[in-house]
Formats: C-alpha cells, structure tokens, sequence
C-alpha cells in the first residue's frame, strides 16, 4: 500500500501510463482514490464496450523503480475499471470484489499468478480449456454472489435486458432470486465465450463447464448444478418475456 501513498502515487501514475495500461484496459484516465480502509487505482472506462460498465482486475508490473530494491519485480495490483455513470451500487459490487480479491491473494498467494496463466483471455492452447474454465468458474462463484446480493440490498433489485432499444426491466422478489439468475446468466455467457474463442471444441468446453460448476456452484444453485442453471435460465427468458409483454400491451 506504500505503492498509493501520497507521495509516490504521481509517479505510479505515470509509471502505469507509460506501461500502456490504459491501451490495455481501454480506458481513458487513472486516478487514486483515497478510500478506507484502502486506497485504490481507479480507471475511467466507456460504458457499454463489450457491456461493460465496470470490472475489477490486476495488473503486473515491476515496482522496483518505485519503491526501492526491496520491492518486488512481478508485482500486482487490484485495479477497478468504472465508467462515469457507473451507479452507487456498481460501484460497491467492484468495491466488494476488490475486497474479496485481496482476501483470496492473503489467503493463496498462487492466486494472482494463475489469473494470469489460466484466465479466459491468457489461454490460447486448446489443452488449457479445462483449467481454464475451472479457475473462471471458481473465480465466479468466489467473488460474484456476495456482490449481487450487496446490489440487491443497496436497492438494484433488478434485471435489466433491451428490446428494440428500450429497457425491460425484471424486479426480483428476492436476492436470491437476483443472484440465481445473474450467476446462470454469467455461466452461460462466459460458456459461450469458450466456444467464440475455440471453435469446434464446444464439447470440451461443455463437459469442463458441467464438472466445475458441480464443484463451485452448489452452495447457489444446489445438485445437479448444471441443470439448474440451464433451468434458471430458461425460467429467466420467460420472466423477461412476461415484463416485454406486459409493457407493449401496456
Ligand atoms: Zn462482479
């Protein structure tokens, strides 16, 4: 944390900077923000590029040139990337990820060097598909449930999805309902994302995203996993359906 201090953070910036981290992150600007009970880098992104309105990662760098010797050359550091009209509770959800991160980095100190080896976009060789996948999905199933519910309880208690252009919105009775469906819907867009990336190795990717979420998806959506995230999503397309209706006959 010395790294944010008062009086090495323009240099940090810069460092960053010229490190081509905005390139990197398509974002547009890098500040500090002084937060207890940690200072964080945040990075103005544009909304909506790949549906994006915020994310938490890492980035890698050397900082011994920073802070000295004794500091190390393969460091990371949690970044958050937030758009401008990033909500409250978008905000707290990366917030809470950043939080979680920094726990599981204390607690597994393998864990920023697997992001690195094994997440979607590291991989490139089929052979790596399935650990690929089980990292995403315990990732997932580490860091998102407790942020949705944190959405639900700071009053976003819906799902939101366009029809020709306009917003339908799904109000969730529950936050259990909220993060049922939100965790369905990223396993099954995040399965898709596999199969853009390695074409004709659809069911490899299926049998590997079958058996990880066997293992990390049961406290959500109990056994067999698999099947109730494919029912969640169905039971998800139809209440989006019903609300369409509803507001065209409305
Ligand atoms: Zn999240």
């Amino acid at each position: 944390m010395a790294l944010l201090s008062r009086s090495l953070r323009d240099r940090l910036l810069a460092t960053l900077e010229a490190e081509g981290i905005l390139t990197l992150l398509k974002a547009r600007a890098l500040s500090v923000v002084d937060a207890t009970p940690l200072p964080y880098v945040r990075l103005e992104v544009n909304a909506g590029e790949d549906g994006l309105v915020a994310h938490c990662t890492g980035i890698w760098f050397d900082v011994r040139p920073l802070v000295g010797l004794e500091g190390e050359a393969d460091y990371y550091l949690p970044v958050l990337g937030v758009s401008q009209d990033a909500s409250g509770p978008t905000i707290a959800h990366e917030l809470l990820h950043l939080h979680d991160m920094l726990a599981l980095i204390e607690q597994d100190p393998s864990y920023p060097e697997r992001a690195l080896k094994l997440s979607i976009n590291s991989i490139s060789d089929p052979s790596e598909i399935e650990g690929s996948i089980d990292f995403e999905l315990f990732k997932i199933f580490a860091m998102e449930p407790q942020a949705y519910r944190l959405e639900y309880e700071m009053g976003e208690t819906w799902i939101e999805v366009f029809d020709a252009g306009r917003p339908i919105r799904y109000h969730c009775a529950t936050a259990e309902e909220l993060v049922a469906m939100r965790m369905a819907d990223y396993v099954a867009s995040l399965e898709r994302r596999y199969a853009k990336k390695f074409p004709g190795h659809e069911a490899t990717i299926r049998q590997a995203v079958r058996v990880s979420v066997s293992h990390h998806g049961r406290a959500v959506f109990g056994s067999p996993v698999y099947e109730q995230i494919q029912q969640v999503n169905a039971q998800s397309s139809l209440k989006l359906l019903v609300q369409m209706l509803q507001k065209r006959s409305g």
